[in-house]
């Protein structure tokens, strides 16, 4: 007997989950992701006839092909399993085409690699949905026209090798504007007062503190050393007395599980992860761990994803669990029901465990450490999020003396509900906080007179904006609609291998080249720029998802406007490859300003009068070359694999680092089957 069926879904560990699950009637074999795509060394459009694209078989997966038709030979059905979404609904698509000649050709989607779940799938295929496919190329071909006109625009203006694309100059205008915003910002200075209060009598030691909120019943502001000592002095002549004492409930509900957007900034804020690493480790955990036996099994559903649906069957095992583990009192009488954000795609799921009832403890010895963290967090968070919520008592106290009114108030838990799973932890930026929490308030009483202690009064300044991370920079792509769960990653992945933003520290700072090529784009393609602009393309395309318009129509629609800038660039953009970017700097040969310029490995100093005076240096960072026995520093350059640093003595010297030492971390390789920017 022949073998049933073959089985395409587009990586090895993907394979050998499905291959486990359906048993040995079928052949699960891999695509390793797109296998068509648009030549590389041309646009590949023909855009007179209605944006034909030109699609060949990528170089690298000539060898998968060649493997997959001789299989497809030997049965009569195909099953295409890629992801449940725009990309892999494309990958289907190109594999039928490719391969589907004479045969029955099937699509089958689920949101999570389980028995049930496959096999469901399975039991219900369905045709391609054109309207993915058709979103898929649209994106893909608008990637391409605008990386394959702006690049060499760049090149003939800037330096050779540079890049720009729809999304990723976007994003790069944020971080650069965001930079602008924390140059220009000017401190305003202004001042608190504390006060040291203590209960009268003489058995209590313990003081608290109370803030000096309003004078005369408003708000006050003190913005120099002078006032805040008349105040002080002030304030002294006054009786300390509790006027008000008001104590509140406060719930705090648990939050939504995971969408891919919140995974990124929750496991960038709590483990550490930058997002591609994020996105690394959940693609693992959701086609398959070997856990038991060998037996590779899916933990998550689909990383990718802007749904906050959870099935019927996960919420009645998360509901088990918690009440076997935690009691009644943890468990709401209704379950917890989310609200997906509006064009969320409703047919996906959220990123949730695919059995709730799997412990992190119970896996912890198969998976890597880093599995284990992420795993963690999903289970965590959704487990969490199908709880009650958390009961706080804040007890506010507010003290009188004469004109002055001092504010304090106290927290204590009262029901931890979620939180004994899921505390909320808030983002560095939030610090500030958690100071004010732990003062103990004494019992007190309205008209109670107090001891004052101590007024210390203390200086502050008002902080520019904080530069993004990655966690922040996700968050206000989704905010401002530009890209897609798709899509934060590879962004952010991209205008740092581009050399555009530099991660120190885990914060994005511009570098010169993003500054420079911001400011060019802005002025000559202000349209593109535009955050608005970009979110309205994305609609757009979900329109085209959702068979509202006509792919072509888009393309067309954007083509014709954005050719004409493109050819009133060519004449009218500056050419910092003559200009460069002025610098302070003094020429040592003819004593005329050096300037900026790059090379085709970085960044250099040139003689402002070039090409008369012929004086270049490089600019190094002034950290001395760690190679033994080496008199060289190390200087930035530039590469198509992402910035690095080599050696001043070059070629003599071969050092290279990807970072320098504790400063810099750059993204590890971008997956493949993320839709990448189109730049030739
Ligand atoms: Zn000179
Ligand atoms: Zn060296």
């Amino acid at each position: 007997m022949s073998k049933k069926a073959i089985v395409i879904v587009e990586s090895p560990a993907k394979s050998k989950t499905i291959n486990k699950i359906l048993g040995p009637d079928y052949v699960v074999l891999s695509s390793m992701g797109h296998i068509v795509d648009l030549p590389k060394n041309k646009m590949g459009i023909d855009v007179e006839n209605d944006f034909k694209p030109e699609y060949i078989v990528i170089q690298a997966r000539r060898k998968y092909m060649a493997q997959l038709k001789k299989e497809v030979k030997k049965v009569d059905t195909i099953y295409l399993a890629a992801d449940p979404d725009r990309e892999g609904e494309a990958i289907s698509w190109h594999l039928k085409k490719q391969l589907g000649k004479g045969k029955k050709v099937f699509r089958v989607t689920f949101d999570e690699i389980t028995e049930t779940a496959v096999k469901k799938a399975f039991k219900n295929p369905h045709p391609i949905d054109i309207n993915l496919v058709n979103a898929q190329q649209a994106r893909r071909i608008l990637d391409r026209i605008v990386g394959y006109s702006l690049s060499p625009l760049l090149w003939k203006k800037v330096t050779r090798g540079l890049s720009a694309g729809r999304v990723q100059s976007v994003a790069v205008r944020l971080v650069v504007d965001r930079e602008a915003k924390i140059k220009k910002f000017v401190p305003d200075e202004y001042w608190d007062i504390e006060a040291h209060l203590k209960k009268k009598n003489k058995e209590e030691r313990r003081f608290f503190s109370a803030k000096l909120e309003k004078i005369n019943k408003k708000d006050f502001e003190i913005k120099n050393e002078k006032d805040i000592e008349s105040t002080v002095e002030d304030i002294k002549k006054n009786e300390f007395v509790v006027s008000k004492i008001k104590e509140a409930k406060k719930k705090r509900s648990p939050q939504a599980p995971f969408t891919t957007s919140k995974m990124q900034q929750d496991s960038f804020n709590k483990l550490h992860f930058p997002v591609n690493k994020t996105m690394r480790v959940a693609q693992q955990l959701y086609e398959g761990v070997e856990l038991e036996g060998k037996e590779s099994v899916g933990l998550i559903t689909y990383m990718r994803t802007d749904s906050v649906k959870v099935s019927h069957d996960a919420q009645e095992a998360a509901a088990k669990h918690i009440l076997k583990v935690y009691g009644k009192k943890y468990y709401p009488q209704k379950p917890n029901v989310y609200k997906s954000k509006k064009r969320a795609q409703e047919a996906h799921e959220c990123i949730r465990p695919t059995l709730p009832l799997r412990t992190p403890e119970s896996v912890r010895e198969f998976l890597e450490p880093d599995q284990f963290k992420l795993y963690e967090l999903v289970w965590k968070r959704f487990i969490s999020s199908q709880m009650t919520p958390a009961l706080h008592s804040v007890n506010t106290v507010e003290i009188e003396a004469g004109i002055y009114l001092f504010r304090t108030s106290g927290t204590k838990v009262v029901f931890d509900g979620f939180m004994v799973l899921y505390p909320v932890i808030t983002a560095p930026e939030a610090e500030d906080e958690k100071r004010q929490m732990p003062w103990k308030i004494p019992m007190l009483e309205i008209g109670e007179r107090l001891n004052l202690m101590k007024l210390i009064p203390s200086q502050h300044f008002t902080k520019p904006p904080a530069r993004y991370s990655d966690a922040t920079l996700v968050k206000a792509l989704e905010e401002k609609g530009i890209g897609r769960p798709s899509t934060y990653a590879p962004i952010i992945s991209t205008i740092i291998i581009r050399h555009y933003v530099k991660r120190i520290r885990g914060y994005l700072h511009p570098t010169e080249l993003g500054d420079i090529i911001i400011e060019l784009l802005v002025k000559h393609f202000p349209k593109i720029m535009e955050s608005n602009f970009t979110a309205e393309m994305e609609n757009e395309l979900d329109d085209i998802e959702e068979g509202k318009i006509e792919w072509r129509m888009v393309l067309k629609n954007f083509y014709a406007p954005f050719m004409s800038r493109i050819d009133a660039a060519k004449e009218n953009m500056k050419s910092i490859k003559k200009e460069g970017v002025k610098t302070d700097e003094i020429c040592d040969l003819c004593g005329k300003h050096m300037i900026i310029k790059w090379g085709r490995r970085g960044k250099f100093l040139s003689c402002s009068d070039f090409p008369r005076c012929k004086f270049a240096k490089s600019i190094t960072t002034g950290i001395k070359c760690p190679a033994p026995d080496c008199e060289g520093e190390l200087i930035e350059r530039r590469s198509k694999r992402g910035p690095f640093y080599g050696c001043t003595k070059y070629p003599n010297c071969k050092y290279t680092s990807r970072g320098l030492p504790k400063q810099e971390e750059n993204p590890e390789e971008t997956k493949k089957e993320e839709p990448k920017e189109d730049t030739p």
